[in-house]
């Protein structure tokens, strides 16, 4: 089969057997004979769709069950809004870390919330480098906010330093992409459609320890303890959305996440070789 690529900005491409099955799958989904955008959201078929994209994320991850993982809408900006929503606190302070278009975008959303601090930037040389790591956060820091590779600039983090206050992750860009220490973080997630799917979506993955300090009044669907009270089904959700997610972690599981890395570092090097 031949197919067109779309190199602008947006989607990434989905591997073809994953858009192969997904097409079959929308027709009629496994012994069910039902169309998968169908499926009944509370019913047993989309409950193991969800439990095996869990299993999944915690085994690619290397996190346990101390992490809940959560499906939810909105892609990545909606995670922008989620994370001030659900944790600063008229008293706490969100810190961000600006090292590119997606931070600086994730820190504007946090202003509609409450107070928020820029601890490091790079804006001043454009964003062609990574800040250095903040030496000091102020005081009653709810969270630290990190995009791990900004898209737009190419600046990714590898090795963190120790923080002193939860560590929050955008990986949007990056999640599942190379090997990395997830478990530093209280709070990870990414917009579904580069690495994990289709657009529309996200996946977070919290520490209970932090789930525990999230703000109560909070409308459900927004809430990060509502979504993990009634996993990820808090309204009708996005089956179809899930179900992609969860045959791109079988192919990420199938590929293996060396030869990913592998193959994106080759990649890397064959575009830039030729810019
Ligand atoms: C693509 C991207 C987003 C935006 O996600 P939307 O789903 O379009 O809101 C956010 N953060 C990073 C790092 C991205 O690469």
């Amino acid at each position: 089969m031949t197919r067109k690529t779309n190199f602008g900005a947006g989607p990434a491409t989905l591997p073809t057997e994953v858009l192969q099955q997904l097409a079959a799958a929308t027709i009629s989904y496994g012994h069910t004979g039902l169309p998968l955008p169908e499926l009944e959201h509370r019913g047993a078929p989309f409950a193991a769709i969800l439990e095996e994209c869990n299993a999944l994320m915690r085994e690619l991850c290397q996190i346990d069950n101390d992490y809940e993982v959560l499906w939810l809408h909105g892609g990545g900006r909606q995670q922008f809004c989620m994370v001030p929503m659900n944790f600063l606190t008229p008293d706490t302070t969100a810190a961000y870390i600006d090292s590119g278009y997606w931070a600086h975008e994730a820190m504007q959303y946090a202003a509609y919330y409450g107070q928020s601090a820029t601890v490091a930037s790079s804006a001043h040389t454009a964003y062609d480098r990574l800040p250095e790591w903040p030496a000091t956060l102020p005081p009653n820091t709810a969270y630290l906010h990190l995009t791990t590779n900004n898209t737009i600039y190419g600046t990714q983090w590898h090795t963190l330093p120790a923080a002193t206050a939860p560590l929050v992750a955008d990986m949007s860009s990056d999640i599942l992409s190379r090997q990395h220490n997830y478990r530093q973080y209280a709070l990870f997630y990414a917009a579904a459609q580069k690495n994990l799917g289709l657009s529309g979506m996200a996946v977070a993955v919290i520490h209970r320890d932090m789930l525990a300090k999230a703000n109560k009044n909070v409308p459900p669907l927004l809430s990060y303890a509502a979504q993990a009270r009634e996993k990820s089904v808090v309204n009708t959700a996005n089956i179809t959305g899930v179900y992609a997610s969860l045959l791109m972690l079988r192919w990420t599981k199938e590929r293996g996440i060396d030869a990913i890395e592998a193959e994106n570092a080759q990649k890397a090097d064959l575009l830039y070789n030729h810019l």
